[in-house]
């Protein structure tokens, strides 16, 4: 399917697969996929190595210059760089998902992110995914995706992956972890995690990959006008909350 050149905001909560969601969707309609959420967990690494941030959360004010000279980029594929060195590995342990929702919740963190992403997309034909693209980053995005799973399904998905990495997750930490993070995204004053209006809804607790991407695919054809819309897809037609 040949589709426009459009930006695809992706939003929900944790572990609800929506950068395996995003990717895939980049795959097929080439697209660029950006990772917002790799950028503040970039940024809580970076506090953590040079002592920004105490084990309590406590944030030094130094940060915020600091990010006026942080390198933080995508090189090949969606690996984080910071500067040089290839940091992807070292994002995703428990220790910076520990830590990364309270450094998302300050706005010059929030600015630095926004601004980055908002370079790296100029060209436009861009999905991102993270908790405030389709409300704050990308307000005006053509499809809006906002995913969401029961939480043991996303926190089985989580431990799985953690597992898969060779790290030794212990369920209930994960579980945990999960709560605190849609706590604190959904509670901060900052681009809070919301559902756009003019979203979509996809819970994906008993769904595949394959049937993911039937759903979208149905959603940019009726969008778009474009021919063969399956008439059976959920989320498009008369019901515009198209919750599967
Ligand atoms: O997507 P991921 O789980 O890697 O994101 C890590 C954290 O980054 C989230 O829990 C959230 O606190 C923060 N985040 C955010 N806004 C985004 C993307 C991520 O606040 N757009």
């Amino acid at each position: 399917m040949q589709i426009p050149d459009i930006t695809i905001a992706v939003d929900g909560y944790s572990s609800t697969g929506k950068s395996t969601f995003a990717r895939l969707i980049a795959e097929k309609f080439g697209f660029l996929y950006l990772d917002s959420g790799a950028m503040y967990r970039g940024v809580t690494l970076y506090a953590q190595e040079n002592g920004l941030i105490s084990p309590d959360n406590v944030i030094d004010p130094a940060l915020e210059k600091a990010l006026e000279t942080l390198d933080l980029h995508f090189g090949q594929g969606t690996v984080l760089y910071m500067g040089e060195r290839n940091i992807e590995k070292l994002i995703r342990t428990m220790e910076v998902s520990a830590q990364v929702s309270p450094i998302a919740t300050v706005p010059y963190v929030r600015q630095y992110v926004d601004r980055r992403l908002h370079e790296f997309s100029a060209a436009g034909r861009v999905v991102m995914d993270g908790r405030d693209i389709g409300t704050t980053v990308f307000p005006n995005a053509e499809i809006k995706v906002f995913m969401t799973a029961r939480p043991e399904v996303r926190a089985q998905r989580r431990f799985d992956e953690l597992a898969a990495k060779g790290q030794n997750p212990v369920f209930e930490e994960v579980l945990k972890n999960l709560e605190e993070r849609d706590y604190i995204d959904s509670h901060r004053e900052a681009s809070p995690l919301r559902r756009a209006a003019d979203s979509f809804e996809l819970n994906n607790s008993d769904m595949g990959l394959t049937e993911e991407i039937a759903w979208v695919e149905g959603l940019i054809r009726g969008k778009f006008g474009l021919l063969d819309a399956p008439e059976e897809i959920p989320g498009i037609g008369a019901d515009k909350t198209g919750t599967v």
